[in-house]
């Protein structure tokens, strides 16, 4: 192909999704929900039958269409859904552009080295509870939990917003992937939509008690520091079900509800699926 109708393709293939996405282009065989913006979920419908990917990972698509997927803290600004209409069909491509976040970034420098790396003792112990953490996040089931309005998992002044990272002598932290609910010790946690739990452990060596909602098709909520446990592996949860007691278990410095949504390992913000806090804010 000639450079310059190449170079006229490319741009038109750049410039469409905008157009699709006003509604503009009826063809286009998919709708959408959700910002494109970094800790973001986006669901989506399609006819069902139709094979659906997202940055290359195949989606699973409800019987009635839906499908799901989430914009990590650090998503890249490329990226693009690809629908297949029939086995015979080629693929087609839509590229779209993640919007970045400016996070809160804070440098603590001269703490004491066990103030910033936890003792190699527990090394072992860590990397164990970290595969558990991650089978529980990498389920792909057929829930439908995700497309409800999320609810608040307990309500109280939010004490620590999504994305935050602390550098702590110069070692970059894992960055703040939820959000954190001010609540005195033996407050009722409620399952923030429809699930099942897919994790249910009492002393993890960060997040202490723990427990992992699966809500289908990858989108999972996590939630820590609990001081009781209300629900077990495989319990059926309906949204607003007890399902824990907050706490102040593991690494935390204060009783807190710390509630992180995950798409598979993408981290997602809970504040961009639920309504605003009903009580007044730290500012
Ligand atoms: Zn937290």
């Amino acid at each position: 192909m000639h450079f310059a109708s190449r170079l006229l393709l490319i741009l038109s293939l750049l410039v469409a999704p905008l157009a699709f996405a006003n509604g503009a282009d009826s063809k286009l065989p998919f709708t959408l929900k959700g910002q494109w913006q970094q800790g973001s979920m986006l669901i989506g419908n399609t006819v069902p039958g139709n094979q659906v990917w997202f940055n290359g990972r195949a989606l699973s698509v409800s019987p009635d269409g839906d499908f799901v997927f989430g914009l990590d803290r650090d998503e890249k600004p490329d990226a693009e859904i690809k629908v297949q209409t029939s086995p015979e069909a080629a693929p087609q491509i839509w590229p779209y552009k993640v919007a970045a976040r400016a996070w809160s970034i804070q440098r603590i420098d001269g703490l004491l080295p066990d103030k910033v790396e936890p003792p190699a003792a527990v090394t072992a112990r860590i990397e164990r509870e970290a595969v558990l953490l991650n089978a529980a996040r990498d389920r792909d089931t057929p829930q439908t939990g995700f497309r409800q309005n999320f609810i608040w998992a307990a309500t109280g002044r939010i004490s620590g917003v999504f994305g935050n990272q602390r550098i702590l002598n110069g070692i970059p932290k894992q960055p703040h992937y939820g959000v954190d609910v001010a609540v005195p010790t033996g407050t009722v946690i409620r399952a923030p939509a429809d699930g099942v739990v897919s994790l249910a452990e009492p002393d993890l060596y960060f997040t202490g008690g723990t427990i992992i909602i699966d809500h289908g098709q990858g989108v999972s909520s996590i939630m820590v520091h609990l001081s009781a446990l209300k629900a077990k592996v495989g319990d059926v949860v309906k949204q607003g079900d007890v399902v824990a007691l907050s706490g102040m278990t593991g690494r935390a410095t204060g009783p807190h509800l710390h509630w992180g949504i995950n798409w598979f390992r993408s981290r997602l913000d809970p504040e961009k699926l639920l309504p605003p806090m009903p009580v007044s804010r730290k500012k």
